[in-house]
């Protein structure tokens, strides 16, 4: 962890941190995601011998994933961004997202989609299906994060760095409303001091 000046702690076990106007707890800590995106790597590396990939990143939240991924591929790499959202300042999906229209030309590439996080899978499931039309070579997935358990259908993800339960994080390029993507590493809604609204 490398708290900023908006952690603060009595001691380890109570560092929060602040982000926008909720505290989160720490999570996964920066060496173990090291690991998962290395493992990531190395699987993408062996799969991808001899072939040439096409990463292409989901904005914003997948954007340091990929910057950490692409820098431990042994392979030719073209990078592509698109972006989508589905959530808005809420931490719950809403079910619809918003894809960018203006899609790169993916004809005979082989695509690797690289997701922050899975949580319903909405928007990797039309990720898929609007970039299956435009007649790549083959599409992959890889997300840092995965929310089984919230899962709407049966997914198929090629790589996955972790599972995780169905928890709101943020950091490591995921926000909430907009703040916390520059965390290093990866926090969890702390859920103890939750603020509701008075009645
Ligand atoms: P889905 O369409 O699978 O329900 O939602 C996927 C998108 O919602 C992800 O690309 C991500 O932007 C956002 N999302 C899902 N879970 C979380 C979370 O726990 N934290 C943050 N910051 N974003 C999330
Ligand atoms: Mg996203």
């Amino acid at each position: 962890m490398n708290p900023s000046q908006n952690t603060t702690a009595m001691n380890d076990r109570d560092l929060t941190v602040r982000v926008h106007d909720r505290s989160f707890r720490p999570y996964i800590g920066t060496d173990e995601i090291d690991v998962m995106v290395s493992d990531i790597a190395e699987k993408i590396n062996k799969d991808f011998l001899g072939q040439e990939l096409t990463v292409l990143i989901i904005l914003k939240g997948g954007f340091v994933f990929a910057a950490d991924l692409i820098r431990r591929l042994r392979i030719p790499v073209k990078i592509e961004t698109l972006r989508a959202s589905s959530y808005g300042v809420a931490m719950t999906s809403n079910g619809l997202i918003d894809v960018e229209d203006d899609f790169p030309d993916l004809r005979e590439r082989n695509v690797l989609i690289v997701e922050d996080i899975i949580d319903t899978g909405t928007t990797i499931v039309e990720l898929i299906k609007r970039i299956g039309g435009l007649q790549p070579a083959s599409v992959t997935v890889a997300a840092l994060l995965s929310k089984p358990e919230m899962h709407r259908e049966n997914l198929v993800i090629d790589y996955v760095g972790r599972e995780i339960a169905p928890d709101f994080v943020v950091g490591y390029g995921m926000d909430y409303a907009g703040y916390g993507r520059e965390l290093d590493a990866i926090w969890v809604v702390d859920t103890a001091t939750e603020e509701f609204p008075e009645s």
